[in-house]
C-alpha cells in the first residue's frame, strides 16, 4: 500500500490544531508537536480526530521524516528545528496556506502594522449584518482550517500578520487589504526593515485581474513598494483626504467610495472615531462594496459597530475623569494615533516592553496633548530620557496596574482622559496585552 503523506504540525494553539483537524480529515498521516505545553481544549480537539501529539518537547524522530511542516506562526525561522527541517528541504507553510487548497471561498485578507483587527471585526460586521455566510479567522476567531475542515463560508474575513504570510506561496487572496507599514517585530526580521516590508507584500503575491488591491495611498513604503511589483489586482486607494487617486477619502464631512458602486455616508455617523478609524472604515467600506453589499447596510454596519475591546475602548467616567484603554497599542505608531484622536487633555499611562522604540516620533503629540504621564514597567528608564525633558508631571511605576491607574487619578483633572496606550508589548508585568487590558478595565471601575 502507499504510504500516506505525513504532515506534522509544530505548535498546537488555534491555528496549529486547526490545521492539524484538516490534515487528518484530508487523510494525512496527521501529527503535532508542541514545545510548550498544549492547553486542555486542543488536546481534546486533537484527541476527538484521532490525532497523535505530545508536548513539553520535540521528538525529531517524528518530526523530521514529514512530507510537509505547518508551523504557528509564534515559532521563529531560526528555531533549532526549523533550521534542521529547512537543510533537508521539507516544506514548510502556514495553517493559512494548508486551509486555502481546500476551499474556494472569497478570502478577504487584511494585513499592516496597525488597524487589523479593527478592520477584520468591521468588515465581518458588515458581511454578517449583510447576511453573508462568512468566517473570521486568522489572528481572531476560530482557525481558518477548523472551518474549512467542519463548516462551509462563501466568504472568509482573515487577519494575517506578517509571519503567518511569510509561510504563505500559493494561497490568493482575492479581497487584499493593506493598512500601512511601520516598524514592528523587527527582532523577528534580522532587525531589517525591508524584510519585513516585503513580508506585508506577500499578500499581493498571487492576485489576478479578477482581485482587488485595497491600500492607504498615503503610505510611503507602500506606494514605494508598489512600483516594484507587475500588479495585476484592480486598485483601492484610500485616503483621508480627496485627490492623488484616492478612490475613497473624506470630503467636506462626507466619507466617499467612488467605485466599483458609488457611496457615501456622513462621517459624523461612524461608529469608530479618530483618523485611524476612518482609514480602517474606508477599507471596509471598500471591500464591502466590491462584495456586492447594498448601500444601506453598509451604512447601517459602519454607523453601528461596536469597536473592538483593548482599542481605544472607552471604560468609565470617574468624577469628569475619562478613562481610555489602548492596551492594543504596542508600538510607537499605534500611540501616535491614540493620541492624535484625544478631544481633552491627557493623562497617558506609557510603557512596558520596549521593542527598540524610538519615541521622537511621538513627542510632539505628546507635548501637545499630554498634562502628565506614568511610566509603567520594569524598566522604565528609556522613557525618562524620551520625555522627562518635556517638564511634565511624571510618575514612576514599576509595580503593577493598580498602582499606575491610582497615579493617573491622582494627576488628572475633571474634564481630562486617562489613555492607557503603552507603546510597548506587556511581558514585563503582565500576561498578554489583554490582561494589561483587563487590569486598566477592573482599577478604573473600582475607583
Ligand atoms: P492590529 O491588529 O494591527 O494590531 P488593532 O486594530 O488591534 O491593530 O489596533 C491596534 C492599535 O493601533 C489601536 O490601539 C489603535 O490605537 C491603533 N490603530 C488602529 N487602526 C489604525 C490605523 N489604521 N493606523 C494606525 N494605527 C491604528
Amino acid at each position: 500500500m502507499e504510504r500516506k503523506k505525513r504532515i506534522v504540525v509544530l505548535g498546537a494553539a488555534e491555528s496549529g490544531a486547526g490545521a492539524a483537524v484538516l490534515a487528518k480529515l484530508k487523510g494525512f498521516d496527521t501529527f503535532v508537536s508542541d514545545a510548550g505545553s498544549i492547553k486542555d481544549k486542543y488536546k481534546a480537539q486533537l484527541d476527538k480526530y484521532g490525532i497523535e501529539w505530545e508536548e513539553g518537547h520535540h521528538s525529531e524522530e517524528k518530526i523530521l521524516n514529514a512530507d510537509e511542516v505547518v508551523k504557528s506562526p509564534g515559532i521563529p525561522d531560526n528555531a533549532p528545528l526549523i533550521v534542521k527541517l529547512r537543510e533537508r528541504q521539507i516544506p514548510i507553510i502556514s495553517e493559512i496556506e494548508l486551509a486555502g487548497r481546500y476551499t474556494n471561498a472569497v478570502m478577504v485578507c487584511i494585513t499592516g502594522s496597525n488597524g487589523k483587527t479593527t478592520t477584520t471585526s468591521l468588515i465581518y460586521h458588515i458581511f454578517k449584518s449583510a447576511g453573508l455566510n462568512v468566517g473570521l479567522a486568522g489572528n481572531i476567531g476560530n482557525s481558518l482550517a477548523l472551518q474549512v475542515a467542519t463548516e462551509q463560508h462563501d466568504y472568509y474575513v482573515i487577519e494575517l500578520s506578517s509571519f503567518q504570510l511569510d509561510n504563505m506561496y500559493d494561497f490568493r487572496v482575492n479581497i487584499a487589504i493593506l493598512m500601512n507599514i511601520t516598524p514592528d517585530h523587527l527582532d523577528r526580521y534580522d532587525n531589517c526593515m525591508q524584510n519585513y516590508v516585503d513580508s506585508k507584500m506577500r499578500i499581493i503575491q498571487n492576485q489576478t485581474e479578477d482581485d482587488a488591491f485595497i491600500f492607504w495611498n498615503d503610505d510611503p513604503i507602500i506606494k514605494r513598494e508598489l512600483k516594484k511589483y507587475g500588479l495585476k489586482a484592480q486598485l483601492f486607494p484610500f485616503s483621508a483626504f480627496k485627490g492623488n487617486g484616492a478612490v475613497a477619502y473624506a470630503d467636506e464631512g462626507k466619507v466617499i467610495i467612488e467605485k466599483p458602486i458609488e457611496f457615501n455616508m456622513e462621517q459624523e455617523e461612524l461608529a469608530l472615531r479618530g483618523t485611524h478609524n476612518l482609514y480602517n472604515s474606508l477599507a471596509a467600506g471598500i471591500s464591502a462594496n466590491i462584495a456586492g453589499i447594498k448601500k444601506e447596510c453598509i451604512r447601517k454596519a459602519l454607523a453601528d459597530f461596536k469597536g473592538v475591546p483593548h482599542r481605544l475602548e472607552y471604560i468609565a467616567t470617574v468624577r469628569g475623569i475619562r478613562f481610555i484603554n489602548d492596551s492594543k497599542a504596542t508600538n510607537v505608531n499605534a500611540t501616535w494615533y491614540a493620541l492624535q484622536s484625544m478631544t481633552t487633555k491627557t493623562v497617558l499611562i506609557v510603557g512596558g516592553k520596549d521593542k527598540g522604540n524610538d519615541y521622537t516620533e511621538i513627542e510632539d503629540l505628546v507635548k501637545e496633548k499630554c498634562s502628565a504621564l506614568i511610566y509603567l514597567g520594569v524598566d522604565n528608564s528609556k522613557l525618562h530620557k524620551a520625555f522627562d525633558h518635556l517638564g511634565l508631571p511624571v510618575a514612576d511605576i514599576n509595580t503593577g496596574m493598580k498602582d499606575a491607574v491610582e497615579a493617573a487619578y491622582r494627576l488628572a483633572k475633571k474634564g481630562e482622559t486617562v489613555l492607557l496606550s503603552p507603546c510597548c508589548a506587556s511581558f514585563d508585568l503582565f500576561k498578554n496585552m489583554e490582561d494589561r487590558g483587563d487590569q486598566f478595565r477592573k482599577y478604573a471601575t473600582e475607583l
